[in-house]
């Protein structure tokens, strides 16, 4: 589905977004881990030793549009083309309002949102130049429901919906397309870092009665990349099992 096609994936390295470049390589597309570590790059890439003709790792810092831009453009002159970008790399916390500093305050909104415009400026100036591309940037079920704790989680991903629908606008005139997937609870580091009581208690309230698996929000991430979706853009795909709050 993505053959000949190069994607970029922040926060690659591990989670949903090695769920994504190991889903973009097995449909042929060439792929640019990037995370924030050299150390956790390299782990990355090898455990993609068979594709290793196809996968490098870069580690700018995401929120450095000097850096993004020179480790994009290394991207598109290893492998010729920069079509595909997604914004996946995230953190999280739950700290109550009343302990939160600012300082975590602002290294939430530093990797969720602001690292996501400084990678989607980076990338739609090299996908404007060849004719078109496709954003896909990390939502989640958050971004409708909130959290009862960690506010600047939840604000970053409301946030990445009207940055998302705001952009598809913008940028549809030059062929780039923007969406974002919204998961719900999904099996990884992230999850596995919440109170076990807290993640039974909110999958027994899941529909579908289970957390999500990596791979099963990778899908999303390639239909968004895929020419199966050339006429969507602006919206925001629930992986969720329904999940409501
Ligand atoms: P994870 O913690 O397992 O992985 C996050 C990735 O982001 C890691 O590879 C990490 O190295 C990378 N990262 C963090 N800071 C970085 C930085 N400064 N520079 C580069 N990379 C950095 O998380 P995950 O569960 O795989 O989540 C991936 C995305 O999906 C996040 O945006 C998250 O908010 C979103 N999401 C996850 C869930 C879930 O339940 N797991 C639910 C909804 C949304």
């Amino acid at each position: 589905m993505l053959k000949g096609k190069t994607a970029v994936i922040t926060g690659g390295t591990r989670g949903i977004g090695f769920a994504i470049a190991k889903k973009y390589l097995e449909n042929g597309a060439n792929v640019a881990i990037a995370g924030s570590r050299q150390e956790t790059v390299d782990k990355a890439l090898s455990q993609l030793t068979e594709y290793s003709d196809r996968v490098m790792g870069i580690c700018p810092d995401l929120c450095s549009p000097e850096e993004v831009a020179k480790a994009f453009n290394d991207v598109k002159e290893r492998f010729g083309s920069f079509d595909i970008l997604a914004n996946n790399a995230g953190i999280s916390s739950r700290t109550p309002l009343y302990d939160y500093t600012l300082e975590e305050f602002s290294k939430i909104l530093d990797i969720n949102l602001k690292a996501v415009f400084v990678c989607s400026q980076a990338a739609a100036r090299l996908m404007k130049e060849q004719g078109g591309g496709s954003i896909i940037n990390a939502s989640s079920m958050v971004s409708k429901y909130g959290q009862p704790s960690g506010c600047a989680y939840p604000a970053t991903k409301f946030a990445i919906d009207g940055l998302t629908t705001s952009l598809a606008r913008e940028l549809a005139k030059d062929n780039i397309r923007v969406n974002a997937v919204a998961p719900g609870v999904t099996n990884t580091d992230m999850v596995a870092a919440l109170p076990k009581e807290l993640v039974e208690k909110i999958s027994a309230g899941i529909p579908l009665k289970r957390p999500g698996e990596p791979d099963e929000v990778a899908d999303a991430y390639l239909y968004l990349a895929s020419d199966m979706s050339s006429y969507v853009t602006g919206i925001v795909l629930r992986v969720d099992g329904a999940a409501s709050n």
